[in-house]
């Protein structure tokens, strides 16, 4: 149970198709650090030479991965694109709980896993908001992949079908931000999550 009832803490949860910009945004975000809190999700797949331990991902070998979730310590855990990606539950619980609002980057199965949480009621409902980034169009997400230039062209292709699949459960957000620019993106996410943190409590 993550407990929050006494809390003013919030837990945004942000997903969005490979390439829609969701590093870029967040890494703005990282601006206004005293707003939030970011959790940094422990990944089984290589860093990318911009990529810094600790700070992009926990970067760790499935043997650990597996370790780390059989003693409870994922608050949700997903395969995604062949490798394992998993949100570390005790330090987002600590922030929570100190009243921060966390920032977690998700696929959408790891949305999924959350939201089942709040459907059982180890999350309160006020407490949780769910965010999908989209870009503006296919032709731009496409475009942003290709020039982000991190993957080969086999595995670029990968995502974009698995990106314009995972742009299907949009609607089971609670907030879509399209990413035109990423100042407006930033600016619509502290929106959103402000007027959350207002909204009226029915307990
Ligand atoms: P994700 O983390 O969602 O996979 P990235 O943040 O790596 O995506 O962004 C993919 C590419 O698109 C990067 O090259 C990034 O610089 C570019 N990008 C992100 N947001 C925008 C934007 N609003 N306008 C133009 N280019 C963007
Ligand atoms: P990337 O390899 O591009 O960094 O991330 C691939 C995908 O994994 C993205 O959709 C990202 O949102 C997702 N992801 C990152 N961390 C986690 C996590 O802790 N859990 C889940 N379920 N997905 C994650």
């Amino acid at each position: 149970m993550v407990n929050l009832a006494q809390s003013d803490g919030l837990l945004a949860v942000i997903s969005g198709p490979s390439g829609v910009g969701k590093s870029t945004v967040l890494s703005r975000l990282f601006q206004f650090q005293d707003e939030f809190w970011f959790s940094v999700s422990v990944a089984t797949r290589p860093a990318r030479p911009s990529e810094t331990e600790g700070s992009d991902y926990f970067f760790v070998d499935e043997k650990s991965f597996f370790a780390m979730e059989k003693k409870g310590e994922l608050l949700e855990w997903a395969q995604v694109h062949g490798f394992y990606y998993g949100t570390p539950r005790r330090a987002i619980e600590e922030q929570l709980a100190g009243g921060k609002t966390v920032v977690v980057e998700v696929d959408v199965q790891g949305a999924q896993k959350i939201r089942q949480l709040v459907d059982l009621g180890e999350i309160p409902k006020e407490k949780a908001v769910f965010i999908f980034l989209i870009p503006p169009s296919v032709d731009i997400l496409a475009l942003r992949l290709r020039r982000r230039k991190t993957e080969d062209t086999e595995t670029m292709n990968f995502r974009l079908r698995a990106a314009l699949a995972e742009l299907q459960v949009m609607e089971k957000y609670d907030y879509i931000v399209v990413n035109d620019r990423v100042d407006n993106a930033v600016e619509k996410i502290r929106a959103i999550i402000r007027a959350e943190k207002e909204r009226v409590q029915l307990t």
